[in-house]
């Protein structure tokens, strides 16, 4: 069984996948993280290519997993996660299905989920695993989350009318588009409770963090990328990724693009390399946001108040995950971890000479980086429709023009579609001067206040608010 750590623990104290799951940071705020990862061989990874996404999750699923849950439970997890109603863009059973824009690029769509957003592919089964671990314990469980747009509807989505789990999500007043704030309105009821913060998203997040600290909240759990269900459950899509780039030549590299914020979707890449998918190099696509374009480049973190951009969903001022990748840079280091990390919330800035490691570390570990602003997503959205026909994201279109800059010759590059662009009207609109037809399952969604309750940042209210309409 993968043993789980906290990033800051120099104990090593382990813990079960289904503690992980439920948990939120790790006491000494660390992230939990695997210690080892399984190792596939060219051959293993050949013989997934047979495999249907769901049947390819559950593989992998196991095997990073081991036996904590039964393997029926991933199969049924994945099957009600992974089907035709969920993902009703699908084709040819291909949930995560790659398409070639020119020779040697290419593009995968993560986003056929309920909330068309690459979130769907880990909220959907993370949801159900925490409904299962709670049932079995007989527990409930309060979640309490921040979101810029799209992890408050995919979250709600996946969490919407499981019994054990309730969810309080904590959005901007502003700053989301007008289809995420209809999308995540019409979601409200029963155990989902949309509360909008009269704020910017980095008061959202201040909340949730001045809540945990509280022992009366210290137990709600966390639906956000620092939960280690999440990254677990996004390996998958890139094996899947490179299996379809490289067809019969398994074993090529490939260099793969992820637009990035949090640095969630990007670390799943990182893993699925660790575990032996030829991934040259990962490069990490940022907006005007481009704290980890600096990093990569510099060797120094340094936080940076996050500004509202057209891509708003890796609008983020530190990118919480790159503490578990520094984790393995540094040699499993825990004490090493914290000081750097402690340095880093006191200070606001820390450079990797700090931990012992080269400024080039990122890159030597294989990172590369690039960002973009919004004419240049604004003409990559308009080149790549008209060029290819194929519609992108704001988000997509910062890795597309990412990808243009870093190709190399010989080398295929992924790119990583992470929203639909029905998402974001208004950017569409001014790129190719019209909006993106909607798919029924949303045409009914309608912009307005409804299914909000706006509240001011005041932890105090925000706790009293939790404390009423908790009906576990
Ligand atoms: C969340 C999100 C991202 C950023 O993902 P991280 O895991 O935070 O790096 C990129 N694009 C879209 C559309 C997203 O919703």
């Amino acid at each position: 069984m993968t043993q789980l750590v906290s990033t800051r623990d120099s104990s090593a104290t382990s813990l079960s996948y289904s503690d992980v799951l439920l948990s939120g940071l790790a006491p000494d705020r660390g992230l939990y993280t695997p210690v080892e990862l399984p190792r596939l061989t060219l051959e293993e990874l050949k013989e997934l290519s047979a495999l249907s996404y769901p049947d390819l999750y559950v593989r992998l699923k196991s095997l990073i997993v081991g036996t904590d849950m039964p393997t029926q439970v991933y199969v049924d997890i994945a099957n009600d996660s992974f089907n035709e109603t969920s993902f009703p863009g699908v084709e040819s059973g291909n949930y995560v299905p790659v398409v070639q824009l020119a020779s040697g690029q290419y593009l995968q769509n993560l986003s056929l989920g309920p909330t068309a957003a690459f979130k769907d592919m880990a909220l959907q089964p993370l949801a159900r695993e925490m409904d299962y671990v709670l049932r079995e314990r007989g527990q409930k469980l309060r979640l309490l989350g921040a979101t810029s747009g799209d992890t408050g509807s995919a979250a709600e989505a996946a969490i919407k009318g499981l019994g054990n789990l309730q969810l309080f999500m904590l959005s901007p007043h502003e700053g989301m588009s007008e289809f995420q704030r209809a999308q995540m309105g019409s979601l409200s009821g029963d155990n989902i409770h949309n509360i909008s913060i009269t704020g910017r998203f980095d008061d959202c997040q201040d909340l949730v963090k001045e809540i945990k600290l509280d022992p009366e909240f210290a137990d709600l759990g966390a639906v956000n990328s620092i939960n280690w269900g999440r990254i677990s459950s996004q390996v998958p899509y890139y094996v899947s990724g490179y299996l379809q780039v490289v067809g019969d030549s398994v074993g090529q590299e490939i260099d793969v693009v992820v637009p990035t914020g949090n640095f969630g979707n990007i670390l799943a890449g990182y893993f699925a390399k660790m575990m032996g998918v030829p991934i040259r190099r990962l490069i990490v696509a940022t907006n005007e946001n481009n704290v980890l374009h600096r990093l990569i480049q510099t060797g120094r973190y340094e936080l940076q108040p996050a500004v509202v951009t057209s891509s708003p969903s890796m609008d983020i001022s530190k990118a919480s995950n790159y503490e578990r990748l520094l984790y393995y840079l540094a040699g499993k280091d825990p004490t090493g971890v914290r000081a750097y990390m402690e340095t880093f919330e006191k200070q606001g800035v820390v450079s990797l000479s700090d931990i012992g490691l080269s400024n080039d570390a990122l890159k030597d570990a294989g990172f590369e980086s690039g960002t973009s602003n919004h004419m240049s997503r604004i003409e990559t959205i308009r080149s790549t429709y008209q060029q290819f026909g194929e519609l992108i994201d704001p988000h997509t279109a910062d890795g597309v023009y990412v990808a243009g800059h870093c190709r190399q010759e010989g080398v295929p590059i992924l790119s990583m579609a992470t929203a639909l662009p029905v998402k974001f009207e208004d950017t569409i609109r001014e790129a190719i001067g019209d909006i993106p037809p909607r798919e029924e399952r949303f045409v009914h969604l309608v912009a307005g206040g409804d299914g909000f309750e706006v509240m001011k940042p005041d932890s105090d209210i925000l706790k009293r608010y939790i404390q009423k309409h908790t009906n576990l």
